[in-house]
């Protein structure tokens, strides 16, 4: 067995996963109406190719891709569209977004499926496949994988393909049941992107609390040469630069990617989807979702895109008393939903019925001791208290400095601060900020631009018509030059 490489601090948590993952995963149901959000990925909205009225067969696209960073979204069963128009998607800011929503017929019926041999294709044909397929980060972060699956320039510097089945987040377990469950076909999508990316090495980490996923990965992988490595249950290692460190050594640089130093990284399940959308040709219409906490009975689900919370909840049987808080994702990195009626996403893996047992006691917060607390814990080596201190006093340039980009928001910190200070606020407080003035800084220039670009057509036409002027000037002496030509020609 090869090392591992641990990382800086991070933290024990109570795992809470036996509440889900004792059932296998439970079939699709099928909500009379979804709500398709356009946008389920980093990039660009995708440009809606439907309108009301609009009969729609189980998946079509519907939405395509708007640009390189974007991805196509599909129709998860058959039915009428009913409205092209914002509805309140599952965002922190509980704001809405440009959605489809398509009435179910209730004959569920597909389109027809496209099952391709991928050996067969041109890399760049098969990751149109995938791009059109809507395949997409399914560990949360929703980047489009064809993107990450073109190697450009970089294909000679890809030593290693990781895929992480780390699932460090306590309360989720739907990666842990895909691997147990779907081993064969996870495996059968890492092999089309090993064949895209043409790694010298691919390795599988998985956390060490999942045995049963890590002997089904392993079982599958004995025909491979792919590494499944059971890695210790330490949150966050399933954090894209901690997994790298933990499993190879590199150190991804602050503000890099992992392809900085020859690594590239994607979920299980996005390597089921990718699976599924070139062998069998089907595009992303449904993910796996954890859905525990205080409703009745907890589980795994496979779940249509644009099914509302609620009707998830009602499959496991309702809530339970005293829910308090709905959070989608987890209780370290997720955020409160505004509603249940909200839709499933590409993203959305898992739903956490909170009560007071699942949720912090409200401590009154204190001012910081400097104990350093927060900074031993921190994974990403970063210093928390500066960093909150600067948020705070909204020295963002400064905060910038002490790499605020670089915080992965695991909430480490605030877990063990002792003045139960919310430091991930201000972290996001203060890379909003910053977003919105480098936004308003794009936004002058642009508008500078413009105004440059103006002036410069202002002069141009000025200097155009004071040319076409001094052209036409000679013109009018012309005629008495030709008068006289005439009356010398008439004279000759
Ligand atoms: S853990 Fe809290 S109190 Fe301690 S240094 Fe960090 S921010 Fe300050
Ligand atoms: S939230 Fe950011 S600063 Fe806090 S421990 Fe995690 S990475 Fe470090």
């Amino acid at each position: 067995m090869s090392a591992l490489f641990p990382f800086h601090g991070g933290l024990k948590t109570v795992r809470h996963k036996t509440e889900s993952n004792q059932t296998p995963i439970q079939p699709t149901i099928l909500p009379p109406r979804l709500t398709v959000p356009l946008r389920q990925h980093i990039g660009a909205i995708a440009k809606p190719l439907v309108q009301p009225g609009d009969r729609v067969l189980k998946g079509q696209m519907i939405g395509q891709p708007d640009g390189y960073i974007s991805a196509a979204i599909h129709a998860p069963t058959s039915g009428i569209v009913s409205a092209v128009d914002p509805q309140p998607v599952p965002h922190p800011s509980g704001l809405s977004d440009l959605c489809v929503t398509i009435d179910s017929d209730g004959e569920d019926r597909w389109i027809e499926r496209q099952p391709v041999d991928y050996r067969q294709l041109h890399p760049s044909e098969l990751r149109n496949a995938i791009r059109d397929a809507g395949v997409v980060g399914l560990g949360g972060a929703g980047f489009p994988s064809a993107v990450k699956l073109n190697p450009g320039n970089r294909s000679e510097r890809l030593d290693t393909l990781i895929l992480n089945g780390a699932e460090c987040e306590p309360w989720i377990s739907c990666d842990d049941r895909l691997m147990r469950e779907r081993a064969a076909e996870i495996v059968a999508g890492l092999q089309i992107m090993a064949y895209l990316l043409g790694p010298q090495e691919v390795l599988i980490g998985i956390e060490d609390d999942k045995p049963e996923a890590i002997a089904a990965m392993s079982a599958v992988c004995a025909r491979t040469g792919y590494k499944v490595r059971p890695i210790p249950t330490r949150y966050p290692s399933g954090s894209v630069k901690q997994l790298v460190k933990l499993l190879t050594g590199k150190e991804t640089p602050v503000e890099g990617l992992p392809t900085d130093v020859g690594v590239q990284c994607f979920n299980v399940a996005t390597a089921y989807t990718v699976h599924r959308a070139v062998s069998c040709g089907e595009p992303v219409i449904s993910r796996i979702v954890t859905v525990t906490g205080q409703v009745n009975q907890p589980g795994n689900f496979e779940t249509l895109i644009g099914t509302p919370f609620a009707a998830l909840i009602a499959q496991c049987g309702g809530y339970r008393e005293g829910v308090e808080r709905l959070i989608l994702g987890g209780p370290m990195m997720g955020f409160s939903l505004h509603s249940d009626e909200a839709p499933v996403t590409k993203a959305a893996n898992c739903l956490l019925a909170a009560g007071p047992a699942e949720l912090p006691l409200e401590q009154p917060v204190l001012p910081c001791i400097r104990c350093g607390a927060c900074m031993d814990i921190c994974p990403a080596d970063l210093l928390p208290q500066q960093l909150y201190w600067y948020a705070r006093a909204k020295e963002f340039d400064q905060a910038r400095n002490y790499h605020l980009f670089s915080c992965i928001e695991c909430g480490c910190c605030s877990t063990v601060c002792p003045s139960h200070i919310p430091l991930v606020q201000y972290y996001r407080y203060a890379k909003n900020e910053i977003w919105a003035q480098e936004k308003e800084k794009q936004r002058a220039e642009q508008a500078r631009q413009r105004h440059q670009a103006r002036m410069e057509r202002l002069e141009r036409e000025k200097q155009e018509r004071e040319a076409k002027l001094r052209q036409k000037a000679p013109a009018k002496a012309e005629p008495a030059a030709t008068a006289t030509t005439t009356r010398r020609g008439s004279e000759t």
